[in-house]
């Protein structure tokens, strides 16, 4: 690769990812599923056992296999997807309350007297 392709992929790259981005969250509804927002919004494997093509590669993989994966995909907004996941590992009561409550809440340990 010359050294005007790479500076060629380099400009390109960011505008392609864009628009598969776009394109994307117009075939998956433009909005959260589970609360309705269209801010934050990331690509969830809604059953992460039929995940065929990791979440960094959806950028990247072939148009082909993104479109095999679609079916599979739901948008969720930053929040609830980690409410989601949180819940998905069952017991991770911390990373749920933080999910929903922010960061910096305080999760205390329980007091057994
Ligand atoms: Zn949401």
């Amino acid at each position: 690769m010359t050294e005007e392709e790479r500076a060629y992929n380099r400009a390109y790259q960011p505008r392609w990812r864009r628009r598969r981005r776009k394109w994307m969250k117009a075939e998956l509804g433009g909005k959260c599923v589970d609360c309705g927002t269209t801010r934050h919004l990331e690509f969830d494997h809604d059953d992460r056992t039929t995940k065929a093509i990791p979440s960094n590669h959806l950028m990247t993989c072939s148009m082909a296999r993104l479109r095999k994966e679609m079916p599979k995909l739901k948008l969720r907004c930053r929040r609830c997807h980690r409410i989601k996941t949180a819940l998905e590992n069952q017991g991770d009561v911390r990373a749920a309350v933080h999910a929903i409550l922010g960061q910096d809440a305080e999760v205390n340990e329980p007091a057994y007297a």
